[in-house]
Parts: C-alpha cells; structure tokens; sequence
C-alpha cells in the first residue's frame, strides 16, 4: 500500500493517486506529491540550511529604495526560512544597516 500524503488544501487523508498526479476527493485538489512534501532549503553549493543559520551573501545585492547594496561577504545571522510568497525569496532576515529583509537561498552560503 501506497503512502499518500495528506491533502496540501484541505488536509484530506483520502487521497488517491492517479498515475503522476494525486487527487483529493474531498476538495477536488490535484497535486504533485513533491507538493505535499516538506520544503527542504539548500543554499547555492546544496547544503541545507535551517532555522538560526548564519548564511553569507555570496554577491553583491542590489536593495530596493536603498542608497547601498549589500555586499557579497556579508555575514547574515539567525536567518528564517519561510515560504516564498513570490516563489523565489525563501529567507526572512535581519541584515545590520538594511533590516528586516527578504533574501534568495541561491545567493547565500552557510557560514
Ligand atoms: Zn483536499
């Protein structure tokens, strides 16, 4: 017996698979099971980072409406890994002289 994962939408145990893609009877949901699964996080040379990581730019970022950019060896401490509401910036962190700010996982190393 397969082990299906639950439903991302709904939450539904009674998924069944079709083939490549899973469906849910409950809610209609039709799903990849990579979907369903935990985001893993890797930064630009694959190591997988975590919650309270330090990470390190490994370029210089350009920051919207600020003067500066970020420059590439800049240490990032205490980084969140969050879901990317834009698909793209998955790191939630503060950097000294910017803030609060939103980063790529492909532009950073673990320090
Ligand atoms: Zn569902």
């Amino acid at each position: 017996m397969e082990n299906l994962p639950n439903c991302p939408q709904c939450g539904s145990e009674y998924v069944y698979s079709d083939g490549s893609i899973l469906n849910c009877p409950e809610c209609g949901h039709e799903f990849q099971a990579e979907d369903a699964q935990e985001r893993v996080y890797k930064d630009m040379n694959g190591n997988v980072l975590v919650d309270g990581d330090t990470v390190i730019v490994a370029q210089d970022l350009k920051v919207k409406g600020a003067s500066s950019s970020i420059k590439k060896g800049t240490k990032v401490k205490n980084i969140k890994l969050v879901e990317p509401e834009d698909g793209v910036h998955d790191i939630s962190c503060k950097i000294p002289g910017f803030g609060s700010m939103m980063l790529k996982t492909s532009v950073v190393k673990k320090g």
